[in-house]
């Protein structure tokens, strides 16, 4: 019989019942070091005071109206990412999924208004990851992802990550865009060369090319940089947000340039819960935090921390681990045993991490995580890993 949750996910037995900034306590009252934050998401940790604050005063107020109307949450929060970014303008979403969506749109459409509807072919890199609807799982084009869902949306070019000459060849007149995440996440934290990324900038500069970044997962502050592109110098046209921008509540934006969005004119996008009051207020409560150059110093600062003790992991590990991998507090540890062998190690050390392709465990903390918190984590990562050589 089919279980009354659609069956999709592989679940780990574990029942969180509260959380405590860090922290994750299971219905049984064990408490759980969380270095997976739901996957980048709560980057405030868990049950933050001001971003309850933030929600609570807002629920008290007015939770959804529409987007038929002004909506003063979502205007301040938009001209708040416009004054800290190289965006001119911004869409709110309630997903990375529905970010790619307007993305493809968006860069589609801007060439359909420049007289070049022919330019519709959106480059992407193996290793992506760009969310599950058709689109999105069109423009990575796994196996895994695509078998058995009919025919895809057409106009994707996967292109193996960091050859650009591959990419050089692949731009033609029908290109519209170039997709990319700066560090692929489901991928298995793997940076992207900032080399690279200022490449990809050039090529889409010369040949009138939209660049879009997907920071869903390694952007709002992930890496010690508001969003990761800042650490290669370069901006992109168009930009997919989602996961940490709401703290854990569902949110997410498409941020752009005035030329890239000039094609999406009233009538051409819409959502209902998109940029609604009770998001936006908690979006806003995060980015008052996470924008602060203080607070990123201290990402900065807790990173490097971070990733000197998982050196130390790895090098007397050596039987488990074989590299640390990522940027900021979006790191990886590749695994020489079965990485979810690791992961379910660490649920028995009650320390929270999540798998990733390429037999790497993702560590994404809370980026207000303690120095202590830190080293409790080496100290349980340490213990995972002895049960995992003991077997
Ligand atoms: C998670 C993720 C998505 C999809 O986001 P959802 O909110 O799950 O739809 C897209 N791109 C990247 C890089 C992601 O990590």
């Amino acid at each position: 019989m089919i279980p009354s949750v659609l069956p999709t996910y592989a679940r780990a037995p574990l029942h969180f019942a509260k959380g405590e900034g860090t922290w994750l306590i299971e219905e049984d009252g064990r408490r759980f070091l969380d270095l997976g934050s739901g996957i980048a998401v709560n980057v405030l940790g868990h049950a933050n005071p001001g971003l309850v604050a933030a929600l609570t005063e807002q629920a008290g107020k007015l939770w959804h109206v529409s987007n038929l109307y002004e909506i003063p949450q979502q205007q301040a929060l938009a001209d708040k990412l416009v004054a800290e970014t190289f965006a001119d303008t911004v869409f709110f979403t309630n997903s990375g999924t529905e970010s790619c969506e307007l993305a493809v749109k968006m860069a589609r459409k801007y060439h359909y208004e420049a007289g070049a509807p022919e330019r519709v072919e959106i480059i992407t890199f193996h290793g992506a990851f760009h969310g599950r609807s058709s689109a999105a799982i069109a423009a990575v084009n796994t196996e895994k992802m695509v078998k058995g869902f009919g025919p895809l949306l057409p106009g994707f070019v996967q292109l193996p990550l960091g050859d650009i000459d591959a990419v050089k060849a692949a731009v033609t007149d029908k290109t519209a865009a170039i997709m990319i995440e700066p560090i692929q996440g489901e991928g298995g934290i793997t940076v992207v060369p900032d080399a690279f990324l200022k490449d990809l900038r050039a090529l889409c500069d010369a040949t009138g090319t939209l660049l879009i970044l997907d920071e869903v997962q390694c952007g709002v502050g992930r890496t010690g940089r508001l969003f990761a592109h800042e650490w290669a110098g370069i901006t992109p046209d168009i930009m997919m947000v989602a996961k940490g921008i709401g703290g854990g509540f569902p949110l997410g934006a498409v941020l752009a340039s005035e030329g890239a969005a000039s094609g999406m004119t009233a009538g051409t996008h819409g959502s209902t819960y998109g940029g609604n009051p009770l998001g936006c207020a908690v979006g806003m409560a995060v980015l008052d935090v996470v924008a602060e150059p203080e607070f990123l110093a201290e990402v900065n600062r807790k990173a490097g921390l971070l990733r000197q003790k998982l050196e130390g992991l790895v090098a007397s590990h050596p039987e488990v681990f074989c590299e640390v991998r990522g940027q900021g507090l979006m790191l990886g540890l590749k695994c020489v045993t079965a990485n979810t062998e690791v992961v379910k190690a660490g649920y028995a050390a009650e320390v929270i991490t999540v798998p990733a392709a390429e037999n790497v465990i993702r560590l994404l903390p809370p980026l207000n995580i303690t120095d202590d918190e830190i080293a409790e984590a080496i100290a349980r990562l340490d213990a995972a890993a002895t049960a995992v050589s003991a077997g």
